[in-house]
């Protein structure tokens, strides 16, 4: 390999590839079997992130940013007067080795723009993750992006060889897509999102009966969906997302604030700070759909279709249901407990458990490591005095907001990671 060629590809293409935040690496679970070189486990693998959406566990690159679209929003776009470069098959599989033997990267985040077809691309991926796992007996994590439009026996093939496949949503809804990427549409992710599934979920059952079937995507798929590029409401992203996790049983929602690379007037202007406040408030709401048991239409609908800046969902939504509350802590569901602003999965668990042995009093709570200062105005335990104080939601909001802000003394933009 050329190494000053390589090194030049690799600055461009792995640039290019930072704006795909969609490259978690937890939940691949592959054994080193026959003194092949590595594995990856479910959890313990590090999946660090960079500002800018970088995974530093992982060579995360592109194929290629060489692309025959013209989506406005993508650096790789055709019109775009860039440095182009592509590595060969050959370039991938020697970097990849040569990275995981020095243990700088645990895996391959590999993503690729289009060259002529999507089968052309698709191929090529295919042949690196094939060589990878065949040639070079590679058991490190692979995270492979499918190309929409590539053919099902090309994806199926890949399957077999990559740990997690992947293929972007880009924009929200259809309409928002359209206005920004007028050659593609939500039907070229939904028909490989489905293929895939319905393999996965086939090789699984096989799996069951037959302990040799081989494996297909055994870390599952996921998606991305660019934010505030194109004017969609928090609801509208979050149905979407409700609809993609049911329909195709993914693992992960990704959720990318757009930062602004072109002028352009369909797109926010250079300048306009990315949205990582809404960011943020979006993978919590992800969050408490996929862990604490909310409906989208309980966090957002059409009266709030866009989450709270100021403070978290599931703060909003206790706010907006204080009917609901105060809950008694020594009775109630752990469903309901979920629900009290402050109390995590783990916490609520351990208030089920430890009152099994008396009822619980205040100290108690604030021991078991719940945000006391927070939940406070959502529960009720042994020792709470009889009359509660009627507070109101906008003081209760007013409370937790300047209790948290004199911790922090002026406001700050979250980071994501
Ligand atoms: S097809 Fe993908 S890589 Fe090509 S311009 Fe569109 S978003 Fe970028």
């Amino acid at each position: 390999m050329n190494f000053n060629r390589a090194s030049e590809k690799l600055q461009i293409l792995a640039d290019a590839a930072k704006y795909d935040v969609s490259c978690a690496s937890s939940g691949g679970n592959r054994k080193n079997t026959n003194k092949g070189l590595g594995d990856s486990k479910a959890n313990g693998i590090c999946h660090s992130f960079t500002e800018d959406g970088r995974c530093v566990s992982l060579l995360k690159i592109l194929l290629t940013n060489h692309c025959i679209y013209d989506c406005a929003f993508c650096v790789s776009r055709k019109s775009n007067d860039i440095q182009r470069a592509a590595f060969t098959v050959e370039e991938v599989v020697e970097l990849t080795i040569n990275f995981y033997r020095r243990n700088y990267i645990e895996g391959l985040f590999l993503s690729s723009g289009i060259f002529k077809n999507a089968d052309y691309t698709m191929e090529r991926l295919l042949r690196i993750v094939k060589k990878l796992r065949l040639e070079e007996r590679f058991n490190g994590y692979i995270h492979l992006k499918t190309i929409p439009g590539a053919s099902e026996e090309l994806i199926q093939e890949a399957g077999l060889y990559a740990d997690r496949m992947s293929i972007n949503l880009e924009m929200p809804t259809e309409a928002g897509l359209k206005t920004v990427a007028p050659e593609k549409s939500h039907e070229d992710v939904k028909k490989p999102l489905h293929f895939v599934n319905q393999h996965i979920q086939a090789y699984n059952s096989d799996r069951k009966l037959i302990l040799s079937t081989p494996k297909f995507v055994p870390a599952g798929q996921s998606t991305q969906m660019v934010v505030g590029a194109t004017p969609e409401s928090d609801l509208e992203i979050m149905a979407t997302a409700d609809q993609f996790y049911k329909a195709y049983n993914l693992k992960r929602v990704y959720y990318s604030g757009y930062v602004p690379i072109r002028q352009d007037s369909l797109l926010p202007s250079i300048g306009t700070p990315p949205p990582m406040i809404r960011e943020n408030r979006l993978y919590q709401t992800d969050w408490l759909m996929r862990f604490y048991g909310f409906r989208v239409n309980e966090i957002l609908d059409d009266t709030h279709p866009n989450l709270d800046p100021e403070i978290d969902p599931k703060l909003s939504w206790a706010l907006r249901n204080l009917h609901l509350f105060p809950i008694d802590i020594n009775t109630a569901d752990y469903q309901l407990i979920l629900r009290v602003p402050g109390i995590g999965v783990g916490s609520a668990k351990k208030i089920v458990a430890a009152r099994q042995f008396g009822k619980l009093r205040t100290y108690q709570l604030q021991n078991l490591g719940i945000a006391y200062n927070r939940a406070k105005y959502f529960v009720r335990c042994a020792d709470s005095p009889f009359a509660s104080k009627d507070w109101q939601a906008s003081q209760i909001r007013h409370f937790i907001l300047s209790s948290s802000q004199n911790k922090r003394q002026s406001p700050q933009q979250l980071t994501l990671f």
